[in-house]
């Protein structure tokens, strides 16, 4: 027998975690072969239906979530026309809430495994190779399914968490996981020990680990095979502060070339941790700590327990002894949080990036999203409540709530839109620094937020065009005084960003008139002499003149003039190094 396990990814760079596990699960089974198909949504669905159907295979398994649930649910349909015989299962979070009512609205789904997967699929398929079916399957699979008895939706009891995880076999001693993807997923620990009502995790207080032997072999053949990022699924990673430094010991041991990326609870990190973390090399680490919001009450609401000031304690830490980088995370649309509450908040997040005038927000990143009701979440039952709107579709994004109107919604997608285009693409960092000098960036993101909406401009601007936009935005924003210190650290962004080709400079740098001289190919090389260029690289420079040193700390006023370098070749993208002359 045939299966194939399929699901469709939210981008190509995705890379499943679920299906390797549970191809691993049905290794030794008799009679039957299992194989593993990775697409993404954006695939013309002709292009995946004719995939799945080329296949083949007697069982289709899919891995649902919010967003593919809508697509898998229409290729599953498509394909159960073109091959009858085909048993579709779906599996997921997305396919494990209200299963009754999906089986009756697609009659193309023969089951649904709910819940926790490894086991219940592996009884599925030995049950299925042995052709029991319909109630049949009931019987053999005590726990964990909904499937058809002929017109019958029939569903067994849920089934208990896993409680030894290694009990589990390794995909990756299997070599079942596909290695080679750039962002490889990996789990040490199953559930949650918080209660937050917008997440599923908290349906799964159990906290569960993999013995430190099986941890230590997993992330052996994950550092051996130089996999780029491995990216840690664990809920809360550091749960138990003694297992997370027992973790990050091993790969300080053993890491070669990767990176790592986990999500944290900043307020559980211990002095153990912070003395172990100062010695992880600069950007190997990469934390995602949720702050969701800065207002406690609105924390409170969702059960959400954070000691906020220990909180934000921590993240100074991270930011000011150790090259962790770390990625904020809030959510708008939870209860109370009003629009200047949810600027609050932000602000929080902000004021721990860009303190003074130092440009210290290339390590962080902030991400900003709106709300989603889930299926399933104790969030549901908030929102009905407290009478809030929200999408009836996946992803079930908020539209409305006591606190928020949809046009506040509407501008918070656009901050977070912004946030990503000029705070975590950090190609803007001198001029986030110098407007936090005079203003709260919050404010700034908010009246930047409305101009580009005003604008009609979208998230796919250019390079060039992004920072033209954000000029006309500081013209119109921005009082006199600060505006040009804001074209000076623009300016100054610019040739960071890319070659400023002489010919082609933009308004606001072409205005500046600042002083240019010294800038032939022998004035230069004794600059360029101190740094390593690798044979056969492309080699650009440009001289500029500033109204202040960018490069000191803290900032100096008064003429400064940088050499800016252009570094290029083949395969390793552009390197600008810059240096004061
Ligand atoms: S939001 Fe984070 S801490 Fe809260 S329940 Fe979910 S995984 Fe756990």
């Amino acid at each position: 027998m045939k299966i194939l396990l399929s699901t469709l990814h939210a981008k190509y760079v995705h890379n499943s975690l679920a299906l390797p596990c549970l191809a691993a699960a049905c290794q030794g089974l008799e009679g039957v072969t299992a194989v593993i198909r990775e697409f993404t949504v954006n695939e013309p669905s002709d292009h995946l239906l004719r995939a799945l159907v080329n296949e083949e295979a007697d069982v289709a398994a899919f891995s649902c979530y919010i967003w593919n649930i809508t697509e898998t649910l229409k290729l599953a349909a498509d394909l159960k026309q073109i091959r009858p015989e085909t048993f579709i299962i779906l599996g997921g979070p997305e396919a494990s809430f209200g299963v009754f009512e999906l089986m009756t609205r697609h009659p193309a789904i023969d089951c649904v495994v709910r819940g926790e997967g490894e086991e219940t699929f592996r009884e599925l398929i030995a049950c299925l190779a042995g052709s029991a079916g319909g109630r049949d399957l009931l019987e053999h699979v005590s726990s964990g399914i909904t499937c058809r008895a002929g017109e019958d939706i029939v569903a067994s009891p849920d089934r208990t968490v896993i409680k030894e995880l290694d009990c589990i076999p390794s995909p990756f001693s299997a070599g079942l996981a596909d290695l080679a993807k750039p962002l490889v997923y990996y789990e040490t620990s199953r559930g949650c020990p918080f209660s937050c009502a917008f997440c599923m995790s908290s349906l799964d207080r159990e906290v569960r680990s993999f013995t430190m032997e099986r941890i230590r072999c997993d992330l052996g053949i994950l550092m051996d095979r130089g996999v780029q990022t491995v990216k840690f699924v664990d809920r809360t990673f550091n749960y138990s502060a003694t297992r997370a430094n027992d973790i990050w010991a091993i790969i300080l041991e053993e890491n070669r070339t990767s990176r790592f990326h986990f999500e944290i609870a900043a307020d559980l990190l211990t002095e153990e941790n912070f003395r172990l973390l100062r010695r992880v090399p600069p950007g190997i680490f990469r934390f995602e700590i949720g702050i969701q919001s800065g207002e406690d009450e609105t924390l409170q609401r969702v059960g959400r327990r954070s000691d906020l000031a220990r909180l934000f304690a921590n993240v100074r830490r991270l930011r000011d002894e150790t090259g962790v980088v770390v990625h904020l995370d809030l959510v708008a649309g939870l209860p109370g949080e009003d629009f200047p509450g949810f600027l609050r908040s932000l602000q929080q997040l902000i004021d721990l990036l860009y303190c003074g005038d130092n440009r210290r927000g290339e390590q962080f990143h902030i991400q900003v999203e709106l709300l989603k009701v889930l299926k399933g979440s104790p969030m549901r039952k908030i929102a009905a409540e407290e009478n809030y709107a929200f999408s009836g579709a996946p992803p079930y994004r908020v539209l409305r709530t006591p606190w928020l109107s949809f046009t506040e919604i509407c501008r918070i997608d656009s901050i977070s839109r912004l946030i990503d285009l000029i705070i975590n693409s950090g190609r803007f960092q001198t001029v986030l620094a110098q407007t936090a000098t005079a203003r709260p960036l919050s404010a700034f993101f908010s009246a930047a937020g409305d101009y580009w909406n005003n604008a009609g401009h979208s998230a796919g601007l250019s390079q060039s065009a992004l920072f033209e936009t954000l000029w006309r935005f500081a013209v119109d924003y921005l009082p006199e005084p600060e505006l040009e210190g804001f074209r000076d650290a623009l300016c100054f962004d610019l040739c960071l960003a890319e070659y400023p080709s002489v010919t082609k400079l933009p308004g606001f740098f072409k205005g500046k008139g600042c002083v240019q001289k010294g800038n032939t190919r022998e004035d230069n090389a004794a600059y360029m002499q101190k740094l390593e260029i690798p044979p056969g690289s492309r080699v650009r420079s440009f001289r500029h003149g500033f109204d202040r040193d960018f490069l000191s700390t803290p900032w100096e006023n008064g003429p400064a003039e940088f050499l800016f370098v252009y570094i290029s070749a083949p395969g390793r993208g552009l390197r600008v190094e810059v240096m004061k002359v």
